[in-house]
């Protein structure tokens, strides 16, 4: 697979030989402004790069202002029907557009938000989706989101801007799977991934891993959204884990067991906190998380370092060995401290 063009959005890149940058969604209108900070600083600490936020009204556009002063991520703007309101976004500091080429028609008024993004260096993300298009009776989806995209990339072109995004979502496995497809091979713009309405939480999350996966094993996706009905930070976590499965994220994987009458501890309640302290840390690391010392060390040998349930204790281990032996708060706090120092 070629690689894709870099593009600058605020604080960083995507494209090229730059990871698989994960993007999510506030879940709240702009204007709410204390609401949306707070979901901004929730979406920061579990490992968001690119925070969008939808600008139904002029409202929300003003709104911009605070949000950024607030925000260490840079924020898109996703813009429906209305170009004023790109316009505004782009006034008030916006790092990036999202257009949507099926709702926004005319012209000359595509042409002034270009011109205001190129005189600002603003990237635009032509951002089609196959629930907005219009097409003819003879035109296949595809066919038919792709032209889309396309004229809308030649508008772009024709004024020489070439800070471009581009994206073809829709909620259908198959046909997410070939649009995305049909863009890479044609275009040398970053691409932003996605499987749109995927559902609830399990089925979701399955539907964006069945999807997801199979584009990016083509090594296609410079950013990802996973669109999870629910809590804001699993669409992150969601993004993470895929992205770690597939070796295109650095960062600690935790290895753990999902207990049985062996178990001499709760190891969902240890998991989750290791996970909690080691989100931030830019280590490839397998920490394992084990029920019992019977099959626990030796079954999470692959893992670098872990801990195991052994009667009321905990045993440390690294690499299979046993290191250590202690109460579970003790020994956490030293797997935590071992992680930060390897
Ligand atoms: Fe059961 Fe021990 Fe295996 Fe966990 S590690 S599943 S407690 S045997």
């Amino acid at each position: 697979m070629n690689k894709t063009k870099e593009v600058k959005i605020g604080s960083i890149i995507i494209g090229g030989n730059y990871p698989v940058a994960i993007q999510s969604m506030l879940k709240v209108h702009p204007a709410k402004i204390q609401e949306a900070v707070n979901q901004i600083k929730r979406l920061e600490e579990c490992g968001c790069n690119l925070i969008r936020i939808a600008i139904p009204d002029m409202e929300a556009a003003f709104a911009i202002t605070e949000i950024k002063k607030a925000s260490k991520v840079p924020i898109i703007a996703d813009i429906h029907f209305d170009h004023r309101l790109a316009i505004e976004s782009i006034k008030r500091g916006i790092d990036k557009i999202r257009l949507n080429p099926s709702n926004i028609k005319n012209i000359e008024n595509i042409k002034k938000v270009v011109l205001l993004a190129k005189e600002r260096q603003i990237a635009i993300r032509i951002g089609g989706n196959i629930g907005s298009i219009k097409r003819n009776k003879n035109e296949n989806l595809i066919d038919a989101l792709f032209n889309e995209i396309n004229k809308e990339i030649n508008i772009l072109e024709s004024l020489e801007f070439y800070n471009i995004v581009i994206s073809a979502k829709c909620s259908d496995i198959d046909l997410n799977y070939n649009i995305n497809k049909k863009l890479s091979e044609n275009f040398s713009y970053p691409i932003h991934i996605g499987i749109t309405e995927a559902g609830t939480l399990i089925h979701g999350i399955v539907k964006s891993t069945i999807g997801l996966v199979r584009i990016l094993s083509d090594g296609i996706g410079d950013t990802i959204r996973i669109s999870l009905t629910g809590e804001l930070e699993n669409e992150v976590k969601t993004a993470i884990s895929i992205l770690k499965c597939l070796n295109k994220y650095t960062g600690v994987e935790i290895i753990s067991c999902p207990m049985c009458g062996r178990s001499h501890i709760d190891v969902k309640k240890y998991a989750d906190r290791v996970e909690k302290e080691t989100l931030s840390i830019k280590k490839n690391l397998k920490i394992a998380i084990m029920g019992c010392e019977v099959n626990g060390p030796g079954e999470a040998k692959e893992a670098d370092i872990g801990i195991a349930g052994c009667g009321n204790y905990l045993v440390l281990f690294e690499k299979g060995e046993t290191v250590d032996k202690g109460e579970p708060d003790e020994m956490i706090d030293k797997l935590v401290s071992k992680i930060l120092n390897i």
